[in-house]
């Protein structure tokens, strides 16, 4: 297989905006569940900015468990993103949910997110596959390892060495979190892929008060990144209000995990 170490025995590094995922220097991926507004992700873009931070993430087509629920901007939410993204020159990383959003999205963004809800949509896996755009590939709700590893390949297999893989919870009869993170799919998939990989501690705790222990836990077992969402008002969010940090809670976070990184 494509993804293995025995096809590959170094690291995968993909490069977002000079930003080496996948290189040993842990890397944050930071933004609104939603694109709601250009002033929204503007202000999560300067805040990100004072802490050096240009992996910007937000949702212009969001995949919502209700079709009453927002679902997302559009192609204006790429606008948005792209646009904010020139002005603090970072890399864009969003969800494309159908092959027929991909070739316009394309012209807005750097890195081409597969939702969890879509990690087994072959024909989508297969046209980012035929671009050379980076694919943030999320695990899916209920996939196993080897399902997540085969739905990389096929997008290795068309041509695509730039993918990167996200953790981000399973479901489980746990209640207590949103989903269950598999802490351990992180050095099983370093060692059996050469991909990097990355863990989003929102959607998989589904708890703010977890974000810091879960993304301590997440580095110090090899992550190459953490994925978080971060919003200037969570409570007046149109997706995931409850999970979203707001910016004193971020700092906190961003603190926490600066000084565990640095003492490691
Ligand atoms: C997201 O990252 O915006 C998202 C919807 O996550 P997931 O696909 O993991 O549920
Ligand atoms: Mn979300």
């Amino acid at each position: 297989f494509l993804f293995s170490r025995d096809y590959k025995s170094e690291d995968t590094i993909v490069n977002v905006n000079g930003q080496n995922i996948g290189d040993g220097i842990p890397r944050f991926i930071i933004g609104p569940c939603a694109v709601e507004s250009f002033e929204q992700v503007q202000k999560v873009a300067a805040e990100m900015s004072k802490r050096g931070l240009n992996l910007l993430r937000g949702g212009a087509f969001k995949p919502r468990t209700s079709p009453y629920d927002f679902q997302g901007l559009g192609i204006d939410g790429l606008k948005i993103l792209s646009s904010v993204s020139k002005e603090y020159d970072m890399g864009v990383i969003t969800e494309i949910m159908s092959t027929d959003q991909l070739e316009e999205a394309l012209e807005y963004i750097d890195v081409i997110q597969v939702g969890a809800r879509n990690m087994q949509n072959f024909s989508l896996l297969k046209a980012v596959g035929q671009t050379n755009t980076p694919v943030l590939l999320k695990r899916g709700l209920s996939a196993t390892i080897e399902e997540f590893k085969l739905a990389a390949e096929y997008i290795l297999a068309e041509g695509n060495t730039n993918v990167i893989l996200c953790e981000r919870g399973i479901r489980t009869y746990e209640t207590a979190t949103r989903n269950t993170l598999d802490i351990s799919a992180v050095p099983i998939l370093k060692q059996e892929t050469h991909l990097p990989v990355v863990v989003d501690v929102t959607h998989s705790t589904g708890r703010k008060d977890l974000l810091i222990p879960t993304a301590k836990a997440a580095l110090a077992i090899g992550a190459d990144g953490i994925m978080a969402e971060v919003h200037p008002n969570p409570a007046i969010a149109l997706s995931d209000s409850k999970q979203q940090m707001n910016f004193d809670e971020f700092n906190h976070f961003m603190d926490a995990i600066e000084t565990f990184s640095n003492k490691a």
